[in-house]
């Protein structure tokens, strides 16, 4: 059993220290002592091989992203509130799978999904396949607010955004060039057959193209409610029409003040498969610390269907969990003054 006052996350070497770690080295995410002193914001930005020459984009995403979110916080916004205004930072950086510069579905579009779920009510709102929407989680945050449904997809959805406000754009402004590129190389691999390996993440088969940057947030608001989002433009090359983890509730996003929140990334169908989210989620209600049962989800996810990704959580005491089974994690939490921001989490 993990020490309860310990942090799990040191960097592993001077080198990935230097690729992120702002945190105090006498903190920790497991103090319930201060959990009701105030809010607590996590952010991560995908799961993955992140290269060297990408780390600093990263880690000044997830920054940016936890600047807004906590700026949120601290105005006396919600949980529900941080979590969305984190998630419009990053997937308006281009560097995220998430808004512009997602994936490209084998057609060469972006396809994006999101969610938003409300731990105080357990109302949700998500998007599927949404192609002409910039900020995929502020049409979730529609549905949440505006419909007594929770999931819209594809024109529907599309629909159901613009007559709430928002505004519809062409599928080519959240297209980019690299991505253009990578679809490319994808589809050259697959049809020399390597399509299997990487579509099955077996040990990072294709690390380069193989990336998981998908985004998301947990909040912890003044008022000691939960929230949890997560954006998504998918897998590269995926078939148009498949829906990912991410946006699913139980799988990639789930929220329960009287259990805890969660937003995942990594590749979706493993997930999926295990509802990974909720299993761990359930685990943190049946009495395990966050960060052991974020620990333990991910060696189910390797073990059970050789998966891998990462995993923020969040309970409503303020505990933190936080762990992926991939090379690198782009994550950060801000609790108090205390920032902590990495790529690279011990085990
Ligand atoms: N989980 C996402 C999906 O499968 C991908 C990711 O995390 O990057 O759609």
């Amino acid at each position: 059993m993990r020490r309860q006052w310990s942090r799990p996350w040191r960097a592993k070497s001077p080198d990935e220290a230097s690729l992120g770690n702002s945190g105090s080295p006498q903190s920790s995410l497991q103090r319930s002592s201060d959990a009701q002193s105030g809010p607590v914001l996590v952010v991560h930005g995908g799961a993955w091989a992140i290269p060297d020459n990408l780390v600093e984009a990263h880690l000044r995403g997830v920054r940016n992203a936890l600047a807004a979110g906590w700026n949120t916080l601290q105005r006396g916004g919600s949980a529900l509130d941080a979590v969305e205004a984190a998630i419009v930072i990053l997937e308006d950086d281009d560097v995220f799978d998430a808004g512009r510069g997602s994936f490209l579905t084998s057609d060469g579009r972006v396809q994006c999904d999101a969610l938003l779920m409300d731990g105080a009510t357990l109302r949700a709102g998500g998007v599927g396949c949404v192609e002409h929407i910039r900020n995929p989680i502020r049409a979730a945050r529609k549905v949440l607010d505006e419909s007594p449904h929770v999931y819209f997809v594809g024109d529907g959805a599309e629909r159901f955004a613009e007559q709430h406000g928002i505004t519809l754009i062409e599928n080519s402004e959240l297209v980019v060039a690299r991505e253009i590129e990578h679809l490319q190389e994808a589809q050259r691999r697959a049809k020399a057959g390597e399509q299997h390996d990487v579509f099955a993440g077996a040990e990072f088969a294709g690390q380069d193209l193989g990336s998981h940057d998908t985004v998301g947030a947990v909040a912890l608001d003044g008022r000691g409610n939960i929230a949890a989002g997560t954006s998504t433009g998918g897998t590269l090359n995926k078939t148009p029409g498949r829906v990912g983890d991410a946006s699913l509730i139980g799988c990639g996003t789930y929220a329960d003040n009287e259990k805890a929140a969660v937003s995942t990334t990594g590749w979706g169908e493993p997930f999926m498969k295990l509802v990974l989210g909720k299993w761990a989620v359930d685990r943190v209600a049946a009495g395990a610390a966050p960060e052991e049962s974020a620990w333990e989800a991910m060696r189910y996810l390797k073990s059970r269907l050789n998966g891998h990704g990462g995993m923020i959580l969040l309970d409503a005491t303020g505990r933190i969990g936080l762990a992926h089974n991939t090379p690198r994690m782009a994550v950060g939490y801000r609790r108090g003054k205390e920032e902590f921001v990495t790529v690279k989490l011990e085990s």
